[in-house]
């Protein structure tokens, strides 16, 4: 039987995440109503909502003026599309879906770090356009023996780590602080770009890592250096990025997240030093049912007073 609880879905995020909850709750879908009636929506709602289900990159403010919501279930790890000054001053609790997607999420890291160093979409072009025929394939780079800098080792950074250790990879790190791991610890980002081969990004959002892999640090990677980005986009200065790959200043970069996606400038669509995905780190059938199903055990959960399987700490 389906619960008496309303949930207020504010975006689109994912399409069998949505259709579970409008089976076991009272579902409102914001994107459903014109805009006059979305404020209409919320308004009709006061006092009666206490949850709101969103993609965790990105949530309508205006669920914050509903004094009845105490819950924010994002779908999703990186929660900078929450404003937590305003769930603190609220008093909302928020949840997250971390872990569930680590793997998937460090495969196609590990796949961006394959298909640039081995330069494997050159390689089937020149396949497919017969240039096989006229001689061959340039010889590429060895994944064995090279430095692979992560910055932000956390849950997934390990989970690549996992992944890059039987390609005979060495690790190297950077957080703001150092961690209890065997790997090479670098205090800045620019110390650890000038000691890595393979400089990956697996940072957080938001104000504190805007474009805090600058000019500098790509020249310090080097002009064999490739940059990997699977944190955000925001986290590199983009054009800083197409300048440096213009210019030689750094061989390559695998994109699977970008600044302003899903605009991506024309300039990177045209580098063939430059492999672009579209944000698909989280994106297979099995992680998305398992991110999905966190979501609404955080939601139980709240509407059964027991304790949240993963909130984020505010
Ligand atoms: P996590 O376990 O929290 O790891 C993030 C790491 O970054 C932490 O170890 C943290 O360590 C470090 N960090 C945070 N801010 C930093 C800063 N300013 N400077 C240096 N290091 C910093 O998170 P996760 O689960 O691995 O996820 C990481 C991020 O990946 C998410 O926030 C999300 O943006 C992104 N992501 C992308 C996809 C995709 O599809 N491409 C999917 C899922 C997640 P310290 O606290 O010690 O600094």
């Amino acid at each position: 039987m389906p619960s008496s609880e309303i949930v207020l879905i504010a975006n689109k995020f994912d399409h069998e995440t949505i259709a579970k909850l409008d089976k076991e709750y009272i579902t409102h879908h914001l994107w459903d109503y014109a805009e006059k009636e979305q404020n209409k929506l919320i308004q009709s709602l006061e006092g009666k909502c206490r949850a709101v289900a969103t993609a965790s990159w990105v949530c309508d403010e205006r669920v914050y003026d509903l004094s009845s919501i105490k819950i924010i279930a994002a779908f999703g790890v990186g929660v900078e599309g929450i404003n937590f000054s305003k769930t603190k001053h609220k008093g909302i609790r928020v949840t997250n879906t971390p872990g569930v997607l680590d793997d998937a999420v460090a495969d196609i890291a590990m796949a961006l770090i394959v298909t640039t160093m081995r330069n494997i979409i050159n390689a089937d072009k020149f396949v497919r356009n017969n240039s096989w025929q006229h001689g061959p394939f340039p010889p590429s780079r060895s994944l064995a023996g090279k430095t692979l800098g992560i910055i932000g080792l956390g849950r997934i950074g390990n989970a690549i780590v996992e992944r890059a250790l039987p390609f005979k990879m060495k690790i190297a790190y950077h957080n703001r602080s150092i961690k209890p791991c065997p790997y090479t610890y670098y205090p800045t980002i620019l110390e650890l770009a000038e000691n890595s081969d393979i400089l990956l990004s697996m940072l957080p959002g938001g104000d504190e890592t805007r474009n805090i892999i600058d000019g500098r640090t790509l020249q310090a990677l080097g002009p064999a250096g490739i940059f990997i980005n699977v944190g955000r986009g925001t986290t590199v200065d983009e054009e800083a990025l197409i300048a440096a790959l213009a210019q030689g200043l750094i061989a390559g970069a695998g994109l699977d997240v970008l600044a302003n996606e899903p605009y991506v400038p024309d300039s990177l669509k045209q580098m063939d030093n430059v492999v672009l995905l579209p944000h698909i780190g989280s994106a297979t059938l099995e992680t998305r049912v398992e991110m999905g199903n966190l979501l609404i055990k955080n939601l139980d959960a709240y509407f059964s007073s027991n304790p949240l399987p993963s909130e984020v700490e505010q």
